[in-house]
């Protein structure tokens, strides 16, 4: 791991939620094109995501209520080729695609 990526690791560890910018795309049903490019299904929501504020209705409890909600960690920031690449997680940590 790269020693620029470990050190914005460290440094976003005790406000890692304040990293979304809670647009919601990566609550809706996503695929990946051949050329790396995520098409977000703007008509296939999560059911718990408000359409209207973008944010999610079961929030604190949604690893526990819905079975295809995942956290987005250290490897999914870097490697998951379904969040978009304007996620803040991406930009964050992606650096070599900049
Ligand atoms: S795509 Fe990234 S920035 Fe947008 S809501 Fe999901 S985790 Fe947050
Ligand atoms: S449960 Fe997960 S995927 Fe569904 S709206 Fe909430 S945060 Fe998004």
């Amino acid at each position: 791991m790269s020693f620029h990526i470990l050190k914005s690791r460290l440094y976003w560890r005790k406000n890692w939620d304040s990293l979304c910018n809670r647009c919601g795309k990566c609550c809706y049903a996503r695929s990946v094109k051949s050329d790396g490019d995520v098409i977000i299904h703007y008509n296939k929501p999560c059911e718990n995501l408000d359409p209207q504020t973008h944010l999610c209705k079961i929030y604190k409890d949604r690893f526990r209520k819905c079975n295809h909600c995942g956290k987005v960690t250290l490897f999914t920031a870097l490697f998951n080729p379904t969040l978009p690449k304007d996620c803040n997680y991406v930009q964050t940590f992606r650096l070599w695609k900049k």
